[in-house]
C-alpha cells in the first residue's frame, strides 16, 4: 500500500504548488528527442490546474558544469510543455533567487511556471539547506512527481520537503506501487530479466531478487562475468575481473534460480560489420567476444517469460545499439510484450528497446526511472519518497 500523502489528500485551491518533475529529457540541438517524461508528468500538472493551483515546475536536466552551460537549459522543455497544455506556460531563467521569486509571485492561479535547471546551482546536489529553503519560499505546497530522481537526496527532491507540506504526484505514486507490488507481492512465478554491461552495478539487485523472485535470467555483458566465474575462457569479451568472485558466490547462492545464456553470438571485432558465429556457451576463442545471447537462449528465456505471472526487465541482452547484436534484446522485448504476466520495464535501454519495437502498449508499466527502479529492485527505500508526509 502506498502510505504517503498524495495530491488527492491536499487542498490546492488558490495555492502555489512547487512540483519536482523529472524533465531530464534527451535533447538534440534544443529539440526533445523523447518526450516520455514530459508526457508522464501531465496527469499531475492537469490535476493541480483543475483544482485551482498555480503550478511551479522544477527539474534538473543533464549534468551541467556551470550555470552558463545553456545546452542544459530547461527553456526548450518549457516551450514544449506550452504546446501540450492549454494554459500559459512561463519560464524563469533561474530556479531560486530574485528572478524565480518575481516570476513565482506574479504567477496566476491556473498558470504554469517552469524554473531553470536546478543543477545550475551546485548546492542542489549537496541537498544544501539554503537552496532547499529558497525553493520552498516560492510555493505553499511541495509535490514530488520525479520518480526518476527519487533515488537522489538533493535540495529539490528531499531538502525542500522539510519546509513545505509535502506529498506525492500521480507518477511517483504509480511507479512506486507497480514496483513495490512486483517485489513484495508478485503474482508467481516472478521472473526477473537482468542485462546490461556490468554486474558490479547490479550485485545488490541480484542479491535482493534471489530472495524475492522465482527465476532470474541473466543476459548482456554481465552474463560474460558469470560464465567466466563458471570457469569458461571468455576470449576478448567484456568481463569484470574484480567481480568474478562475487559472480561465483551468486551462482552458488542462486542455484537453479539463476539462469545464464546457453548459447551466444560471437564477433571478431566490436563492430556491427564484424564476422560472427553462434556457439554453445563455453570457451570463447581469443580474438572473439560475446556480443549477444544466441537463439537457444532466446527460446529458453522466452519460454520462461511466457509462463510467468510477473516479469521485471532491466538491461539489454546484448550490444543492441548495433543491429547485428540487437536480436536477443528485441526478441526478449517481444516475449515480455506477448506474455500475459504483469510486465514492468525498468527504464533506460530496455524501455528504449520496447519503444523501438512498437510494443510499449503491451507492457503493464514502463518506468521513467532506470536508476530509481534499480534501487527499488535492490530493496532500498528511495529518499525522495521517504521525505514526503505519511498518510
Ligand atoms: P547498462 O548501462 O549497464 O544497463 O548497460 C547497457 C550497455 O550494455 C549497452 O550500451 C550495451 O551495448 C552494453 N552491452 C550489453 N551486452 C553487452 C556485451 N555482451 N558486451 C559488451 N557490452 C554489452
Amino acid at each position: 500500500m502506498f502510505n504517503k500523502k498524495t495530491i488527492k489528500d491536499m487542498d490546492f485551491q488558490g495555492k502555489k504548488a512547487l512540483v519536482r518533475v523529472d524533465f531530464n529529457v534527451p535533447l538534440k540541438n534544443g529539440v526533445i528527442t523523447d518526450d516520455t517524461r514530459v508526457v508522464a508528468a501531465l496527469p499531475t500538472i492537469q490535476y493541480l490546474l483543475a483544482h485551482g493551483a498555480a503550478v511551479i515546475l522544477c527539474s534538473h536536466l543533464g549534468r551541467p558544469k556551470t550555470a552558463a552551460d545553456l545546452e542544459y537549459s530547461m527553456r526548450p522543455v518549457a516551450e514544449y510543455l506550452g504546446t501540450l497544455v492549454k494554459v500559459p506556460v512561463h519560464f524563469a531563467e533561474d530556479c531560486i533567487g530574485p528572478v524565480a521569486e518575481a516570476a513565482a509571485s506574479s504567477l496566476k492561479m491556473g498558470e504554469v511556471l517552469v524554473l531553470e535547471n536546478t543543477r545550475f546551482h551546485p548546492e542542489e546536489t549537496k541537498n544544501d539547506e539554503g537552496m532547499s529553503r529558497a525553493l520552498a519560499s516560492l510555493a505553499d505546497i511541495f509535490v514530488n512527481d520525479a520518480f526518476g530522481s527519487a533515488h537522489r537526496a538533493h535540495s529539490s527532491t528531499v531538502g525542500v520537503a522539510d519546509y513545505l507540506p509535502a506529498c506525492a504526484g500521480f507518477l511517483l505514486e504509480k511507479e512506486i506501487e507497480y514496483l513495490d507490488r512486483a517485489i513484495e507481492d508478485p503474482k508467481r512465478p516472478f521472473v526477473a530479466i537482468l542485462g546490461g554491461a556490468k554486474i558490479s552495478d547490479k550485485i545488490g539487485v541480484i542479491k535482493n531478487l534471489l530472495a524475492k523472485a522465482d527465476t532470474i535470467l541473466i543476459g548482456g555483458g554481465m552474463a560474460n562475468t558469470f560464465l567466466k566465474a563458471k570457469g569458461y575462457e571468455m576470449g576478448d569479451s567484456l568481463v569484470e575481473a574484480d567481480a568474478i568472485e562475487t559472480a561465483a558466490s551468486l551462482i552458488a547462492e542462486g542455484g537453479s534460480k539463476l539462469i545464464l545464456p546457453v548459447d551466444m553470438v560471437l564477433a571478431d571485432a566490436f563492430d556491427n560489420n564484424a564476422l560472427t558465429r553462434i556457439v554453445e556457451a563455453g570457451d570463447v576463442p581469443a580474438g572473439w567476444r560475446c556480443l549477444d545471447i544466441g537463439p537457444k537462449s532466446i527460446a529458453l528465456f522466452s519460454e520462461l517469460v511466457a509462463g510467468a505471472g510477473t516479469v521485471v526487465w532491466n538491461g539489454p541482452m546484448g550490444v543492441f545499439e548495433m543491429p547485428n547484436f540487437a536480436k536477443g534484446t528485441f526478441e526478449v522485448a517481444k516475449a515480455v510484450a506477448e506474455s500475459k504476466a504483469i510486465s514492468i520495464i525498468g527504464g533506460g535501454d530496455s524501455a528504449s528497446a520496447i519503444n523501438q519495437s512498437g510494443l510499449a502498449d503491451k507492457i503493464s508499466h514502463i518506468s521513467t526511472g532506470g536508476g530509481a527502479s534499480l534501487e527499488m529492485l535492490e530493496g532500498i527505500i528511495l529518499p525522495g519518497l521517504a521525505a514526503l508526509a505519511d498518510r
